[in-house]
């Protein structure tokens, strides 16, 4: 059996996709594999015969992902890493809350990965009517079959987003996945699934598994935090978060094209928690385009501060790029030149 006839792999691990309504809303159900494979047989008998095989494995104890922990992300990574060998790709069935923190995540963890790791859920319940769930699993399943696909992307609603530039777009929208400073690298067309040429990762970042599997259990809580800036934020508020020593580093979401308000006793605080050897880094909240920290004399305290400058990067992928790095037994210097250089095509 070459590896590319290998059956896919396919990781429940929660979500509204597998999810049943209870007396306190909506959880997850029992009997995953037997409800997923009736819902996957109920496709018209075409597209029914086309599906690739797949070998499910079930979290045992699936969640709401909500609940999801950086020990989740890297439990999962660990659980890829063990199985993709047998497996032509991989699918990975989320809660939508969380899943693209998740697949960021999973980026950062498993680099080089030669094979599709595809993340997808759904906005309804398996048996819902109208459910989304069967066709986000079915071109799911086809993406994952694409040799050509080599890294982790989000399926979701006919479109594939490179992972680790993926945001939750809509709470209710079937459509609620986006990557908004970055190309769909492929989708559903009819019952087929393209890929876009020359939007794949870079040779040099793909196609040879080289995965970082630390422990990230130091800083599963609170290691990392994110602080979003709003007009009125005083210094003794950004000190409550910054001065807790058991924090080792921080994303701020700062203005526009990369400004914080030019307050000496705020800047001094960032300053503070850069010298003590805490990793800083800035992104913009707004979702589209990059920052540059220094254009504006507002965004030059951020450089003096130490704050490292996250371009166009997501939230989602900042965070979890600095839990990476700061999960690893790195020097201050290395893990700043790791945060600006792009690993995964996440910036
Ligand atoms: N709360 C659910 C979750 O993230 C939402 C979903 O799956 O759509 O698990």
């Amino acid at each position: 059996m070459t590896s590319a006839d290998r059956p896919l792999l396919v990781l429940y691990t929660g979500g509204t996709l597998g999810m049943v309504e209870t007396p306190r809303g909506l959880a997850p159900g029992s009997d995953f594999e037997a409800r997923l494979r009736r819902a996957l047989d109920a496709l018209p008998p075409a597209r029914r015969a086309a599906l690739p095989d797949f070998t499910l494995v079930e979290s045992p104890t699936p969640i709401d992902s909500s609940a999801a922990t950086p020990a989740d992300w890297q439990r999962l990574a660990r659980e890829v890493a063990a199985r993709y060998r047998d497996h032509a790709g991989i699918v990975v069935l989320h809660g939508t809350d969380t899943l693209a923190w998740t697949a960021s995540s999973l980026a950062f963890q498993l680099q080089g990965l030669d094979r599709p790791l595809v993340v997808t859920g759904a906005m309804l319940p398996l048996e819902a009517p109208g459910s989304d769930a069967p066709a986000n699993v079915e071109t799911a399943l086809h993406f994952a079959a694409q040799p050509a696909l080599q890294e982790v992307a989000v399926g979701f609603c006919g479109r594939l987003l490179r992972g680790v530039r993926t945001r939750k777009w809509h709470t209710r929208a079937a459509d609620a996945f986006d990557s908004p400073n970055y190309p769909l690298l492929g989708e559903r067309v009819d019952d087929d699934v393209v890929l876009y040429p020359g939007r794949g990762l870079e040779t040099r970042q793909r196609g040879a598994p080289r995965f970082e599997l630390p422990d990230y259990a130091p800083l599963a809580e609170g290691g990392v935090a994110r602080l979003v800036l709003w007009p009125g934020i005083t210094a003794r508020q950004v000190a409550a978060w910054l001065d807790d020593d058991r924090l080792r580093g921080a994303l701020l979401e700062v203005w526009g094209g990369g400004n914080v308000p030019d307050d000496p006793a705020l800047l001094g605080v960032l300053a503070r928690a850069s010298g003590e050897g805490k990793l800083l880094a800035a992104v913009s909240q707004c979702p589209l385009g990059s920052i540059a920290l220094g254009s504006y004399a507002a965004g030059q305290g951020l450089v003096d501060a130490g704050v490292l400058c996250g371009e166009a990067m997501t939230p989602e992928a900042a965070l979890t790029k600095l839990v990476h790095l700061l999960a690893q037994p790195l020097d201050d210097a290395e893990r700043r030149r790791r945060f600006l250089t792009p690993l995964v095509g996440e910036r």
